[in-house]
């Protein structure tokens, strides 16, 4: 542990130190990317029944019955219906626990009844924007919320975007002592940040399997 002489506050999201007039717990930059993503989230989540029914829904249906109705004979993705659907582990009910601490923190009534998701989901998006600045400079517990955005805006993203389809393989090329390479195949995907090889627990970063990846593919060329 460094020392820290004048004892300077650490922002309780990215653990960087704050240099502001006033007292905060979070630094702007931290707060900027909660707002964004909460924008994010909440943009996501209008999009989402669309990918509930993979493809199957006559042109102009499947987004206009709502998510509601998804119950047909159509193939229903479980990674959308679990994020969309009831329940304390959806987007909604993640956000909704966020807000009820923020209440109890600032001594507001917790909401009880809030409508159906879609008409609570704006609603509780509204709430944090309108109290992130709070947030920010007394309540430190505020990086529960990046967390949960990071989670939801990343899972969200991936759903609409189909990241999760686009992982490649690439080919661990650390060498034992005899000289042989491991070999070991390796998926990876756009947010994969590092990756253990499964065969000889060679630890990859982005920049090192990226260029695995180019290495595989002059060696198949
Ligand atoms: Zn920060
Ligand atoms: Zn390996």
């Amino acid at each position: 542990m460094p020392d820290q002489p004048h004892d300077t506050p650490l922002c309780t999201c990215c653990h960087r130190e704050l240099h502001t007039a006033t007292p905060r717990v979070a630094c702007q930059p931290c707060q900027d990317r909660m707002h964004d993503r909460l924008n994010t989230v909440e943009h996501n989540w209008l999009q989402l029944p669309s990918s509930l029914q993979r493809g199957a829904a006559p042109a102009g249906q499947g987004i206009s019955t709502g998510r509601g109705s998804a119950s047909g004979r159509l193939p229903l993705r479980l990674d959308v219906l679990s994020l969309a659907g009831p329940g304390s582990d959806t987007i909604l009910g993640q956000l909704l626990a966020v807000e009820d601490d923020w209440r109890r923190a600032r001594g507001f009534t917790v909401q009880t009844w809030r409508g159906s998701a879609d008409q609570a989901l704006p609603k509780v998006c509204r709430f944090l924007r309108n109290h992130l600045p709070w947030a920010c400079e007394e309540y430190g517990d505020v990086d529960q919320l990046d967390q949960t955005l990071a989670r939801l805006a990343g899972a969200t993203t991936r759903i609409l975007t189909g990241d999760r389809s686009r992982r490649v393989p690439v080919t661990c090329l650390a060498e034992y002592d005899d000289g042989t390479a491991c070999g070991t195949q390796m998926l990876v995907d756009a947010s994969t940040l590092s990756v253990v090889c499964g065969g000889c627990g060679a630890r990859w970063s982005r920049a090192d399997f990226q260029r695995l990846a180019r290495a595989g593919q002059g060696m198949a060329a």
